[in-house]
C-alpha cells in the first residue's frame, strides 16, 4: 500500500496548512478531524488533519509520526465550521481548532494508559494476534500499571505508539484516559450544625427547659433532626453565630466542616412550576415547533420585554427538539449563567443538561465536552465557547440576550462572535436558531426587517406589571439653577462670586425621590456606568460635546498632548476655549466614577446603607452574587454600580431606579454608543416596579433630547431601531458595512506607526474596486497600555458594493501576506491583531 497524504493545521499563528505523508500502518486511523503528532522544524507538534488530498506537487514531505485520536476530535461539520471561522475572522485555522477544543485536550503526553485485561488469554482477542510491540507494551504495564505515553515509549521504544495503543484500546486490552491537569482551586468547605444526642433528647421531651431562652428553643426547633449549613440557620432564624456558639457550649449542638460540592449548586431541584403559557408564548412556540419538525434551517428573533416569559419559550423549543431525537445548545451571557439559570433548565431536563462554564476546572469542562460528544448530554448550556459543544445531531441553538458584547471573544484568537457562529453552525446542520432579547442588536433587528430572521414578539410581561414612569432631567438646566441659588446666596451674604462651583451628580428631583424611598424603606438602584479611560470635554452650561465631522463620534481629550482626537480617523484639533454652541467659557473635562458618586451619596444621606458594585468590588469570585444577595435581603438600601446592576436579578422591592449620567455611555467614541445606551437604560428601567408596585425611573443627562433617551421614555423599541438604522445607513456603519479593526502594538511609537501605515497602504493599493474604506492609522483611545503603543487602522467594507465581504477579505489576506513577507513584518517588532466585527473600538 502506498503512502497517502494529509493536510494538517497546527496550533500556531500560521495561515497555511501543511501536507504530510501518512504511512500505510496509520492510514486506517488517520481520518480528518483526528489529532496527529508531526515533526515540525526541530520539534514535534500535535496538529489536526483537516483534509486528505489525492496528490501533492510538493517534494520532501515528512511522515506523520502518530495518530492521537481513536475517534476524531472534530466531526466533519465541526471542521467545516472552524474553517469558516478561520476564513471569516482571518484567524489561523490551527488556532481556531485549538480554541474549539476544551483547554487541556490539545496537550500531548498527558494521557494515562492502564491495563484493562491482566491476562490476555482471557481477552476476546487471542494473544497470538498480538504483535511484539503490543506484547512489550503489556509487559511494561504489568510491571507498573498506569503510565503516560512518553513513559511507555521510552520503555518499549515502539514506533507509532499512539496508533498501537489506540488499536489496543479498541481490542479492549487497555484503557486510555485523558488526564487533564487537576484543578488548583481549593476545595470549598462549609460549616454545618446538628443537634447533639443531648440536644435531640431535649427536643423530644418537647417541654420548655427553664435554662433555655425562648430564642434558644426556637433555634433548636429550627435545626430539628437535620444537619443544616450554619449559614442557612443564621439566616432562617435571624440570629448571630454567638448564640449558636452558646448552645454548642451547653453541649446541645455539634458542628462540622464538610466539603461543598460544585454540583450541589444545581441540586435541590424542585419540580418546575406549573405554568399556563399565554397566547403570545403559545404562538411563538407553535412557529418554532413547526420549523423544528420540518428539520430545516431557520432563524428566529424573539423580541420580548424583560419578564415576558422568553425562557419558557426556549424550554418548549428544547422539549420539541429532544422529542425529534435531536440535541440543543443554549448560549447565555457569562453574567447570567447563574445557578438559578441552570437549575431552571435542570428542573425540566434533569441529567440531559451539561454545563460549560469558564469558572469550571479543566477537568469539569472536559467532562461536559465528552458527555456532549458521546451523547450522554442532550443539552449544553454555557457562555460563548459552548457554541463549539460537539453535540451530534444538533437541532436547536438558543442565544439569549443576543446583543450582549460578551458573545464576542475579544482577547484572543479567534475573535469570533458566538451568535454569528451559531447562525452559521445551524445553517450547515439544518438546525433552528432562536435569538432572544428585549433589546436586540441593530444588526439582528435589521436582519428581521429584511426577512433573514423571522420576528416573534412577546409584547407583554407575564405579571402584567405596569411599565415604570421615566423622567429625564436636564443636568445643564439643573446646574444653572444650582448656580443661580449659589449666586443669590453669595449676594445675600455679601461675598464675591466663588471662582469654582461645586458640581453635584445628584439632581434635586433625584434627591427628593431618594429621600422618599429611604423613608418608605423601598429599594433603590442607581446606575453610573463610567468607564475609566474616556474623558470628553463638555460645556458646563449647554452640555455641548465636540464631535468628529467625518465620523460622528465624540472626540476624546488626551492629557499628554492636550488635544482632542478622533480615534477612528485620527483627526486632531486643539480644545476650544469657548463653547462653539453657547459661547460659554465653562468647558470642563467630564468624568464621574462610581466611587465619587458613592462618596457624594454618603454625604447627602449619612445613614443610608450603600452597596457599590463595579469591577473593583466584584473581582473576587462570588462577590458579585454576595452583593446582590445582600441587597435582595434588604441589608442595603441603595445598590449603586456600573452596568452590572442592570443585569442583576429581580428585586420586587425596588421602586426607584436612578441613572446618574446617561452620557457616560452615550458619549463613548463608538458608533454603537446610542444603541448601548438604549439597551442599558431600557434594561435598568425594567428593574423598577415589578408586580403590584409601579416604579419610577429618573435619568440625568446633558443631552435630554438625544433620540435614544426619547425612545427609552416612550418604551418604543421599534421606534429606536428605526432611527438608529437610518443613522447607521447614512454613515455606513454596520449593518450597512462590515468593520475590521486592525490593531498594531509595540514598544516604540514610530515603529508602530510605520507598520500600521505600511499595512494601510497595502490595503489601499489592493482596494481597486473601492468597495471598502481604509481609515487611519490613528492612536487607539487608550494610546498606550503597559508601555506598548497602540495604533488602529479601521476598514469599513460597504455591503452594497461587497455583500459577502469577499473582496475585502481577499485584500486583507493579501495585505497580510505582503506584510508578513516584508522586512517590517519579519522583524516581529510590532504585533498585529485583526478583529472582524469588533464589539468595542477602544
Ligand atoms: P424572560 O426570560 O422573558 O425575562 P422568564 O421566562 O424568565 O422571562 O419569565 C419570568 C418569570 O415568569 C419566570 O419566573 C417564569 O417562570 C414566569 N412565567 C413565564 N411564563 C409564565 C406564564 N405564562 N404564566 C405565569 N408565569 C410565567
Ligand atoms: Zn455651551
Ligand atoms: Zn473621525
Amino acid at each position: 500500500m502506498p503512502d497517502s497524504l494529509a493536510d494538517i493545521a497546527v496550533p500556531l499563528p500560521l495561515y497555511n496548512t501543511f501536507t504530510y505523508l501518512v504511512p500505510p500502518e496509520l492510514q486506517a486511523l488517520a481520518k480528518p478531524g483526528c489529532r496527529v503528532l508531526i515533526p515540525f522544524g526541530k520539534k514535534h507538534l500535535s496538529g489536526v488533519i483537516v483534509a486528505s488530498p489525492e496528490r501533492s506537487t510538493l517534494v520532501g514531505l515528512k511522515y506523520i509520526k502518530d495518530v492521537l485520536d481513536l475517534t476524531p476530535s472534530f466531526s466533519s461539520e465541526m471542521l467545516e465550521l472552524c474553517r469558516w471561522i478561520s476564513e471569516y475572522y482571518v484567524a489561523p485555522f490551527g488556532e481556531v481548532l485549538k480554541a474549539a477544543l476544551p483547554q487541556g485536550l490539545s496537550l500531548e503526553g498527558k494521557r494515562i494508559v492502564r491495563l484493562k485485561v491482566h491476562d490476555p488469554l482471557s481477552s476476546p482477542t487471542s494473544p497470538v494476534d498480538l504483535s511484539r510491540k503490543q506484547l512489550s507494551i503489556l509487559d511494561a504495564l504489568r510491571v507498573k500499571d498506569g503510565q503516560t505515553i512518553p513513559q511507555l515509549q521510552a520503555k518499549t521504544r515502539a514506533r507509532n505508539i499512539h496508533a498501537t495503543l489506540n488499536e489496543m484500546a479498541r481490542q479492549g486490552l487497555v484503557d486510555i484516559e485523558d488526564r487533564i491537569p487537576q484543578p488548583k482551586v481549593k476545595v470549598k468547605r462549609e460549616r454545618v450544625v446538628q443537634l447533639s444526642a443531648q440536644g435531640l433528647d431535649l427536643l423530644a421531651m418537647k417541654t420548655p427547659v427553664d435554662k433555655l431562652t425562648a430564642k434558644q428553643t426556637f433555634i433548636l426547633n429550627a435545626i430539628g433532626k437535620s444537619r443544616r449549613p450554619v449559614r442557612e440557620i443564621l439566616q432562617a432564624v435571624g440570629t448571630t453565630s454567638a448564640s449558636l456558639k452558646t448552645l454548642g457550649l451547653k453541649g446541645l449542638l455539634s458542628f462540622e466542616e464538610v466539603e461543598l460540592k460544585r454540583e450541589s449548586l444545581y441540586e435541590n431541584l424542585e419540580p418546575p412550576p406549573q405554568i399556563v403559557l399565554n397566547a403570545h408564548q403559545q404562538a411563538a412556540i407553535q412557529e418554532i415547533e413547526k420549523t423544528v419538525e420540518a428539520g430545516a434551517y431557520k432563524a428566529f428573533l424573539l423580541l420580548g420585554v424583560t419578564g415576558s416569559g422568553k425562557t419558557e419559550v426556549y424550554i418548549e423549543a428544547i422539549r420539541k427538539t429532544l422529542a425529534e431525537g435531536k440535541t440543543a445548545i443554549v448560549l447565555v451571557p457569562e453574567i447570567s449563567l447563574t445557578p438559578q439559570t441552570v437549575r431552571r433548565f435542570k428542573a425540566h431536563f434533569g441529567g440531559d443538561v451539561a454545563v460549560m462554564h469558564s469558572h469550571m476546572s479543566m477537568g469539569e469542562r472536559y467532562d461536559s465536552w465528552r458527555a456532549a460528544r458521546d451523547g450522554n448530554a442532550k443539552i449544553v448550556i454555557g457562555p460563548r465557547s459552548a457554541v463549539f459543544a460537539p453535540l451530534p445531531n444538533l437541532g436547536l441553538i438558543v442565544v439569549d440576550e443576543e446583543q450582549e458584547a460578551s458573545y464576542k471573544q475579544f482577547d484572543s484568537v479567534p475573535r469570533y462572535n458566538a451568535r454569528d457562529v451559531a447562525i452559521v453552525r445551524a445553517r450547515s446542520h439544518q438546525a433552528v436558531v432562536v435569538l432572544g432579547s428585549a433589546t436586540p442588536s441593530a444588526e439582528s433587528y435589521h436582519n428581521a426587517l429584511e426577512g433573514k430572521y423571522r420576528l416573534l414578539e412577546l409584547p407583554e410581561r407575564v405579571d402584567n406589571a405596569r411599565l415604570p414612569r421615566i423622567d429625564i432631567i436636564d443636568m445643564a438646566q439643573e446646574r444653572k439653577r444650582a448656580l443661580d441659588v449659589m449666586k443669590q446666596q453669595a449676594v445675600v451674604e455679601g461675598k464675591g462670586f466663588p471662582k469654582r462651583f461645586p458640581r453635584s451628580s445628584v439632581s434635586q428631583l433625584l434627591k427628593e425621590a431618594l429621600t422618599q424611598r429611604l423613608e418608605k424603606k423601598e429599594g433603590i438602584i442607581l446606575l453610573q456606568n463610567r468607564r475609566g479611560f474616556s474623558h470628553v470635554m463638555e460645556c458646563y452650561d449647554c452640555g455641548f460635546v465636540e464631535r468628529c465631522d467625518s465620523c460622528d463620534v465624540s472626540l476624546t481629550y488626551h492629557q499628554t498632548k492636550k488635544h482632542l482626537r478622533c480615534h477612528y480617523c485620527g483627526f486632531v484639533k486643539p480644545p476650544p476655549t469657548v463653547c462653539p454652541q453657547c459661547r460659554s467659557a465653562e468647558l470642563r473635562l467630564h468624568s464621574f466614577g462610581t466611587q465619587q458618586v458613592e462618596q457624594e451619596l454618603s454625604e447627602l444621606f449619612p445613614t443610608a446603607r450603600i452597596e457599590r458594585m463595579d469591577l473593583d468590588t466584584t473581582n473576587r469570585k462570588g462577590s458579585h452574587d454576595k452583593i446582590l444577595q445582600r441587597f435582595g435581603k434588604r441589608e442595603a438600601d441603595i445598590l449603586l454600580g456600573t452596568q452590572m446592576v442592570a443585569k442583576g436579578l429581580d428585586f420586587p422591592h425596588v421602586t426607584l431606579v436612578g441613572v446618574i449620567s446617561a452620557d457616560t455611555q452615550m458619549m463613548l467614541p463608538d458608533f454603537r454608543a446610542s444603541e448601548r445606551t438604549f439597551q442599558l437604560l431600557t434594561q435598568v428601567a425594567g428593574r423598577a416596579g415589578r408586580r403590584s408596585q409601579a416604579g419610577e425611573v429618573i435619568v440625568q443627562t446633558l443631552q435630554p433630547s438625544h433620540y435614544s433617551l426619547k425612545h427609552v421614555v416612550s418604551h418604543d423599541v421599534k421606534g429606536f431601531y428605526e432611527e438608529e438604522l437610518a443613522y447607521r445607513k447614512e454613515l455606513d456603519y454596520p449593518p450597512f458595512s462590515r468593520i475590521v479593526l486592525l490593531e498594531f502594538q509595540g514598544e516604540h511609537e514610530q515603529d508602530v506607526h510605520r507598520h500600521a501605515k505600511t499595512f494601510a497602504d497595502y490595503l489601499d493599493s489592493l482596494n481597486r474596486e473601492k468597495c471598502f474604506i481604509v481609515l487611519g492609522p490613528a492612536d487607539a483611545v487608550i494610546p498606550r497600555i503597559r508601555n506598548r503603543f497602540r495604533k488602529h487602522v479601521i476598514l469599513k467594507d460597504l455591503r452594497r458594493l461587497d455583500p459577502a465581504g469577499a473582496s475585502m477579505r481577499l485584500a486583507l489576506v493579501k495585505a497580510r501576506q505582503q506584510y508578513d513577507s516584508s522586512p517590517l513584518g519579519k522583524s516581529r517588532k510590532v504585533r498585529l491583531i485583526v478583529d472582524v466585527d469588533p464589539q468595542g473600538m477602544m
